[in-house]
């Protein structure tokens, strides 16, 4: 029984010949599935412990990197350390060039794209070292467990040595490859506060990563092993020494090619460290507070210097006028890039802040915003440049704007208001076209003072009464000189939405183009010598309110150039104006950065024509038109009203009084034309002497109802406190503006009759304390009421 189950055991192993030899193999292969078996269930194991530890553990890689602000060219111009005062510059993943990988690779990890995070053998091999020679080396650490060590630094010793390889099983579980490999060429130091390869890569050599030679990598990649004996530029002999040794080992593991080895060991080594350039100072602060760590501008830093040179020389010479600081843009009109940012005259000036960054400082901006409201009142139709406005005083409301020169001119073009900036024309063209109109372009177009403001501002906006930028008004000008288009101006790779906003058409661009490009016009500056030669800009000028601003905004097809001239403290100068100030800098930069210009010209726009008009009022012309002006217009939008200045009117025979359909009698009138004048240029004719035709007064028999405008009061102002000295009692004026056909009116102090007076004559009265109720009524019974308060002081 016992030998049974051997017997056959041996006759079968007998009768096959090879059963025993796979019962073993069997019995082996049994055995290493079960091995397997445990080996998988044990690495599931660890796997699942991993994950758990990783979930509890988590490994947050925040790294805060030094913003760096390149040029248009890449080349580096200013830099800003870390909150911890390194000089740690991000390398993209583009910027490590195939070379660069290659050489770190072979050098500190060879096996790093094929390992998990840990070299195992690499680890045993260093394990058994320790044990035998009694002697710490770090040979087993990854380029993995590196990127662990600089983000978590710790103490050298067995227990950190394992928290440095969990963490690096937990980098290669959240990141790929290349990204690790970024993070070491990030973090990697370089002695000094320089860390990651980028920066020192820039500060030794002057270039960035991706454009470094093996001799340099070489060379930068053995300085992390001693960073404190071998320093560039002082230990240059000792890092040849061992950048040779390197290369020399590479050729023997044929990393390399020969010849690429040969020129490697014979490249010298000249480096030594730089310091981080600071250009362009107020535009790099203004990125950097953005948050982000690299921003490519559009700088082009031979213009950025030679603007910056331009404008301090330029106020160097004007302190002597009290005037200190100016701020310059220059935008390139054909892709909307600035090239060139001027924040202040000198930023290294401490006694006139020059670390104020004036282009992005809010301030008045004058008149520079006429052009637009002009545009946009062209697109209308209310205006061609021949049109005829009435510059005379008006009072809307209280509201009675007057001219820089505090004179009126009476009947004036559009084109001689802009040019010559009359602010009465510009405040009817506002009233006319309705402010919230002009404040939702200046909104669409990035004004952004003007849109928190836009419940609080008056008709006074439109002579600077209103908050703007530098940078806003260069935007907005450039607009012009992109057929009436803005594209929102682009301070670096990060502005990739281009905001584009049609403010005005292309035949309204191009009318104020060429009416803000004429050269005889007042503003042009004093002391600028004509022989100089310019090319050919369209420009605009603004002096804010008590001379604390002046503005000069020019531009052709190539730039837009926006220049401010003033004070930070905001103290106005008597000698500051937009014209004699700003614009001399503007020319001069123009001439500097445009010298060469083709010259080439706006194309007038299809839809652009021209017309004859009657010149004295730039309508259509009719039958009694003589005088024929050729005016530009927009074909379905420009006004086609005919002139309509000279009128038939019936009279009595002894021209003593004028008749309307109404009451014209039968018989004994005639007829005669007159030259119609409204009533606001009657008073202007009179107080200035001018002779005009007047129509006799109407009918004192009619009995027509007369529907048109009560007579407005110009004086006092409606809603307005009076002070009145009580020693010395002024009196208030009485004037008002009555219809054409008015020739009496009759005022009233407090509902009592007080005087009666023609429409243009000033009466005066001295008011009693208190609230005061004037009134006007014409001759054809039309009453306006306004309401004062006065007040008696002691003055
Ligand atoms: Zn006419
Ligand atoms: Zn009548």
């Amino acid at each position: 029984m016992r030998c049974k189950p051997l017997t056959r055991a041996t006759a079968q192993s007998r009768g096959t010949g090879k059963s025993a030899k796979n019962m073993k193999l069997r019995i082996t292969k049994k055995n290493s599935i079960r091995f397997l078996k445990r080996l998988g269930i044990g690495l599931l194991g660890l796997f699942l412990l991993f994950l758990l530890l990783n979930i509890v553990f988590p490994f947050r890689v925040k790294v805060e990197y030094t913003t760096v602000i390149t040029d248009k060219n890449g080349e580096v111009i200013n830099a800003f350390l870390t909150k911890d005062e390194k000089w740690r510059m991000k390398t993209e993943l583009d910027e490590i060039s195939p070379l660069l990988r290659k050489t770190i690779i072979a050098k500190e990890d060879k096996y790093f794209y094929s390992h998990p995070g840990v070299n195992p053998f690499a680890v045993m091999r260093a394990t058994f070292k320790n044990i035998f020679r009694m002697k710490r080396t770090s040979g087993a650490s990854t380029i993995t467990m590196q990127v662990a060590r600089a983000l978590e630094p710790r103490k050298r010793n067995p227990g950190s040595k394992m928290i440095e390889m969990f963490r690096a099983f937990q980098l290669e579980w959240k990141y790929s490859k290349d990204e690790i490999l970024q993070m070491y060429l990030n973090l990697v130091p370089y002695g000094g506060n320089l860390e990651g390869v980028k920066a020192a890569s820039l500060l030794y050599f002057s270039k960035n990563p991706d454009h470094l030679s093996l001799a340099e990598i070489t060379a930068l990649s053995i300085i992390p092993n001693r960073p404190s004996s071998l320093v560039m530029g002082k230990n240059n002999d000792l890092i040849i020494q061992e950048r040779n040794r390197w290369l020399k080992k590479f050729a023997k593991e044929k990393v390399f090619t020969e010849k690429e080895i040969e020129d490697a060991l014979a490249e010298p080594l000249t480096a030594t460290r730089n310091t981080v350039p600071h250009f362009a100072r107020h535009l790099s602060t203004k990125l950097y507070k953005q948050g982000d760590h690299n921003y490519k501008t559009h700088l082009d830093l031979n213009t950025q210097l030679k603007t910056e040179k331009i404008v301090e020389d330029y106020i160097r010479a004007q302190r002597l006028r009290n005037i200190n600081n100016s701020s310059v843009i220059i935008i390139d009109n054909k892709t909307h890039h600035v090239i060139a940012y001027v924040g202040s005259a000198n930023f290294n000036d401490t006694t006139d802040a020059g670390q104020v960054n004036g282009a992005a400082a809010i301030r008045q901006p004058g008149s520079t915003l006429k052009p637009l409201l002009y545009a946009l009142c062209m697109d209308e139709g209310f205006l061609t440049p021949k049109m005829v406005m009435n510059d005379v005083a008006v009072n809307y409301d209280g509201y009675a704007p007057e001219n820089y020169n505090q004179k009126y001119n009476g009947y004036v073009t559009t084109e001689y208001a802009l040019e010559h900036s009359l602010n009465i024309p510009a405040v009817k063209e506002l009233r006319l076209l309705g402010k919230d109109r002009l404040v939702q372009k200046l909104t669409s177009c990035d004004f952004k003072q003007i849109q928190k403001d836009r419940n609080k501002l008056g008709l006074s906006m439109i002579l600077g009464g209103c908050g703007t930028t530098l940078e806003e008004l260069t935007g907005l000008f450039s607009a012009f000189a992109n057929d009436g288009v803005y594209m929102s101006p682009s301070y670096s790779d990060k502005d990739t939405l281009h905001k584009k906003v049609n403010v005005v058409t292309p035949e309204a661009a191009f009318i104020i183009n060429d009416i803000l490009s004429k050269v005889n016009r007042p503003d042009f500056p004093l002391n600028w010598q004509s022989t100089e030669r310019m090319p050919k800009i369209a420009w605009k000028t603004g002096t804010s309110y008590g001379r604390r601003d002046a503005w000069s905004i020019g531009y052709n097809k190539n730039y837009t150039v926006g220049v401010w001239v003033g004070n930070f403290s905001g103290v106005g100068v008597p000698d500051l104006s937009g014209s004699n100030t700003a614009t001399p800098l503007l020319f001069k930069i123009f001439n500097t950065i445009d010298y060469d210009s083709d010259e080439e010209w706006f194309t007038q726009p299809k839809d652009c024509e021209t017309r004859m008009v009657c010149s004295e009022t730039g309508l259509m012309p009719a039958d009694h038109c003589t005088n024929l002006v050729i005016d530009y217009f927009i074909p379905l939008i420009s006004s086609t009203a005919k002139c309509n200045n000279i009128q038939e009117v019936p009279i009595s025979a002894n021209e003593k009084i004028s008749y309307c359909k109404n009451c014209v009698p039968q018989a004994g009138f005639k007829k005669k034309t007159y030259k119609l004048t409204e009533q606001e240029m009657q008073s202007w004719f009179e107080e200035n002497k001018i002779a005009y035709q007047k129509i006799p007064p109407h009918n004192p028999e009619c009995e027509t109802i007369f529907r048109g405008n009560a007579p407005s009061i110009t004086s006092p102002a409606n809603g307005s406190e009076y002070l009145i000295s009580k020693k010395n009692k002024e009196p208030l004026q009485l004037t008002c503006k009555a219809g054409s056909d008015v020739s009496k009116v009759y005022w009233y102090i407090n509902n009592k009759f007080y005087k009666t007076s023609s429409p243009g004559e000033k009466q005066f009265f001295v008011p009693d304390e208190g609230p005061v109720k004037i009134s006007c009524t014409d001759d054809k019974g039309r009453n306006r009421d306004i309401k004062i308060m006065v007040r008696y002081v002691n003055l």
